[in-house]
């Protein structure tokens, strides 16, 4: 190895250990391993392949296995994470949001982009897609019953405070109108079978309603999912005028705490058990049949353990229905028990950890109020 090359080495590893690169700058996943020598930030190895996709804003090199020269390690150690961010993410609106590396492709590949590509946080009160408080256009929607995917043009309005979409281009009554503080948007590829897939939630006379969606750009389907956000950070701020923008920012589209198949049996907790799809949205457990149900078939509110709420493993001594799956746990609410088998001990153990989440939880004055008094419970 030549001395220079050695020099080098010695030095992009020193630029390399500093605090500031220890997490992957675009989606905070510790230990970076890849780095943009034109942008000069440090990366994971994901990242890098999303950065590859836009060569003539990034180009990226393996720390461990490319070779480094002098002038490229002297324009890492003058940028870095830190620099970089302050020019690329230095003026975010709140309510956007930035994913992290448990989150699906297209939004940590519309994050980058925003970032580097269309620089969309550069300066301050950009005029951006999804900060005008309405957005109008057409997105592929899922038939409730037929499952087919379809053209339907929706249309979010701030001043109204609502979403809306219609079934005919041409028509006045919308099909749907959803006030904007009900509903929950969250990215669900996989389940929708659509890598920019969106699943949208919201509450109708208490009751969980389920949409679709879908857009041929990432960029537009992002661009709505903010969009949304950005419309419920405002009508929020005027419903809640002491709530710190944080406190707000938190209340916006949430991500379920997870979701699965589990059996489930009935109240007389001697009927067979079914195989059921469980969404926890928060407080809300829902189950369906088929995934992409439109509406849930049951729902159940998890309160919090001062108001007597508790989960746990295992099933009661003695319980008598058929079950197929043997890792069983129990929620005990104040009216009743709960009964759910698991197919594996890992699920078993992520759901008991998912419902202690929101179990060890206080209640808000606002979750008590809303959902408390009218709480869901029809999980026959
Ligand atoms: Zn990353």
């Amino acid at each position: 190895m030549a001395g220079g090359t050695e020099r080098s080495m010695k030095a992009l590893k020193e630029v390399w250990r500093r605090a500031e690169n220890s997490l992957c700058a675009d989606c905070g996943k510790p230990d970076p391993d890849w780095a943009s020598s034109t942008l000069g930030v440090f990366i994971c190895l994901s990242c890098s392949g999303i950065h590859r996709n836009i060569p003539s804003i990034s180009k990226v090199k393996s720390l461990k296995m490319d070779h480094w020269d002098d002038a490229q390690v002297q324009f890492l150690a003058k940028h870095g994470n830190a620099v970089t961010k302050a020019t690329y993410e230095a003026h975010i609106p709140i309510y956007y949001y930035q994913p992290t590396y448990n989150d699906c492709q297209v939004l940590r590949e519309q994050w980058i982009r925003a970032k580097y590509e269309r620089k969309e946080f550069t300066e301050p009160g950009k005029q951006l897609p999804y900060s005008d408080g309405v957005k109008e256009g057409i997105l592929w929607k899922r038939g409730r019953d037929n499952g087919q995917f379809l053209p339907r043009k929706f249309l979010l309005s701030e001043r109204e405070g609502c979403l809306k979409y219609f079934t005919k281009q041409d028509a006045k009554e919308p099909k749907i109108n959803v006030k904007i503080d009900v509903i929950n948007a969250t990215f669900q590829p996989v389940k929708i079978g659509n890598p920019n897939g969106l699943q949208i939630t919201y509450l109708k006379d208490n009751k969980t309603r389920n949409i679709f969606v879908y857009h041929d750009s990432g960029k537009e389907v992002v661009d709505w999912f903010n969009a949304i956000r950005s419309v419920q950070f405002h009508y929020l701020k005027v419903a809640f005028p002491i709530a710190s923008d944080n406190e707000i920012k938190n209340r916006l589209t949430r991500n379920f705490l997870k979701e699965g198949y589990m059996e489930k049996t009935g109240p007389k907790q001697r009927e067979a058990f079914k195989k059921r799809w469980f969404t926890l949205d928060h407080r809300r457990l829902m189950y369906f049949k088929d995934p992409l149900d439109a509406f849930a078939k049951g729902e159940v509110f998890v309160g919090s353990r001062e108001n007597g709420y508790s989960v746990q493993k295992g099933l009661p001594l003695g319980t008598q229905g058929n079950f197929s799956w043997h890792y069983g746990l129990t929620i005990v609410t104040p009216d009743r028990e709960y009964l759910f088998t698991c197919e594996t001990e890992t699920d078993q153990l992520d759901w008991i950890a998912a419902f202690a989440s929101v179990i060890n939880q206080a209640m808000t004055p606002q979750e008590y109020a809303s959902k408390c008094l009218d709480a869901v419970s029809f999980l026959s």
